[in-house]
């Protein structure tokens, strides 16, 4: 199921950044605070009424090594939040008058017939508010808020979530592996696609996604089922395609939430980037399995330490990612794509492994043993048990005598130990620490 993104639109300095983080600070899901992570501050998971959504500040979109003008800006972050929202807010400062970029703005929002919720801003006294002024941006009812208060964020977060698509079921059969290809621009991802569709002569069908405009295809190999979900508009790229796709991720993070492994691309020739991190990051806390496909190694001058240099690196790079198995192909040659979903079959197993307590249990106690907990002033950390609690990612609940005792490293060491034993190659494990009483 893949969370509905709802963009936030304004002009500068009418209060974006602070309602985000409002809207991020708090409701945000529990990841793993580990650190190497590369998190970006445009997109952030939330969540109202049980309703799990993803936000975008365009405001924080840069649109670097570009001489462009604040209203040029201004409207291809809106032609972007239109591209990728479905939902968008437009913030305006309620203490001032409208602007002509207001204005601007929201006739551009107009024209796209995106559901547009407006947050009339830097209300601090809802006894004297006068918004008559703002419906003639021809865009509804604005929401008097206090971003930097919190006031009244709840009733615009209702009227965000009534324009969300309504919750659909997985829309196929558990049994069918999804795959998303994600990865920057020029990474080779449509090519990818299309080599691994090509190779099959069975079945290529495109199957209308639940997802606005995302079109899968379903295919078969050696008697299994699969579905490639459409990441960026792989198949046809219009400007705006170009466009969002050069700034953005949250149509890889969509892919992403309906896939059970993800293929990060990374460009072979070119080596392991800043953005290639940050998509990285995601993928790992989406908890999805993962495979590192090193891509257009046609391209690379070769010899035979080669290959576990550009590894060491990629191990360096994205440390958070260690467990991630890596493949060198050419998206162009065919070179070893036929290795692909074997490794793609062997990573969902692992991501869906459930071991049972009293397997995991026998061997605590010798990790124990091995290696016993610190001290931590006078105080002994006790590890009562640890129970698998759920798959996709594997997680697992450590019951203790006191969590303040456990410290990072020592849950590092519990970690490696699971993997040891248990392996989950190219899956991201979870490890949560509860007091028992
Ligand atoms: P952005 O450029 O649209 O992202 O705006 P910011 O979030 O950076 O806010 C711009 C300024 O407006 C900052 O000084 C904020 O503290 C202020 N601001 C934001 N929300 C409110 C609010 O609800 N009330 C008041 N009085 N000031 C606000
Ligand atoms: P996307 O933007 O990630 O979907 O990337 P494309 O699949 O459109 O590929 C971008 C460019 O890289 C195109 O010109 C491809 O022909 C080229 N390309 C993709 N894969 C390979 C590869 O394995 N080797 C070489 N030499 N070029 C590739």
């Amino acid at each position: 199921m893949s969370k509905p993104v709802v963009a936030i639109v304004g002009r500068p300095n009418v209060g974006k950044s602070t309602l985000f983080n409002r809207l991020a600070g708090g409701l945000v899901a529990i990841v793993e605070d580990r650190p190497g992570v590369t998190r970006d501050r445009l997109y952030r998971d939330s969540e109202w009424l049980g309703r799990k959504f993803t936000i975008i500040d365009t405001g924080g979109i840069e649109f670097k090594n570009e001489q462009t003008s604040i209203s040029t800006q201004m409207r291809r972050q809106a032609e972007i939040a239109i591209e990728e929202a479905d939902v968008i807010v437009l913030v305006i400062d309620a203490q001032n008058p409208l602007t002509p970029e207001d204005e601007m703005i929201a006739q551009t929002l107009r024209r796209s017939g995106k559901p547009v919720v407006i947050a009339a801003n830097k209300v601090e006294d809802f006894s004297k508010v006068e918004l008559y002024e703002f419906y003639s941006l021809g865009l509804g009812e604005p929401i008097p808020i206090s971003a930097v208060h919190g006031m009244n964020v709840g009733d615009l977060l209702d009227q965000v979530i009534s324009y969300f698509p309504s919750e659909q079921e997985e829309e196929y059969d558990p049994d069918i592996i999804k795959i998303a290809a994600i990865g920057r621009p020029n990474v080779g991802k449509s090519s990818l696609v299309n080599a691994l569709l090509g190779e099959e002569r069975v079945i290529v069908s495109n199957v209308p996604g639940t997802t606005r405009d995302a079109i899968d295809s379903a295919f078969e190999h050696e008697g299994k089922h699969y579905i490639l979900i459409d990441t960026a508009g792989m198949r046809r790229k219009g400007r705006i395609e170009e466009l969002t796709e050069r700034y953005s991720v949250s149509r890889s993070l969509r892919a992403v939430d309906r896939s059970d492994v993800v293929l990060m691309l990374i460009d072979g020739s070119e080596g392991v980037t800043e953005q290639d991190k940050k998509i990285a990051g995601y993928a790992h806390e989406s908890g999805k399995g993962i495979i590192l496909v090193v891509n257009k190694w046609d391209l690379v001058e070769k010899d035979e330490k080669t290959m576990n240099r550009f590894e060491k690196d990629i191990r360096e790079q994205l440390g958070f990612m260690q467990y991630a198995p890596t493949l060198f192909i050419s998206a162009k040659t065919g070179q070893r794509v036929n290795r692909l979903l074997e490794l793609v079959d062997f990573v969902a197993e692992q991501n869906s492994t459930r071991i049972t307590t009293a397997t995991i249990n026998t061997l605590v106690r010798e990790w124990v043993h091995l290696n016993p907990p610190p001290t931590d002033k006078g105080r002994r950390l006790k590890i009562l048990y640890i129970t698998q609690v759920g798959v996709k990612p594997p997680t697992f609940v450590c019951f203790v005598n006191d969590p303040e005792l456990m410290h990072f490293s020592y849950k590092r060491y519990l970690e490696n130990q699971l993997r040891k034993s248990f392996g989950f190659e190219g899956s991201p494990i979870h490890l949560v620490v509860r007091q028992k009483d």
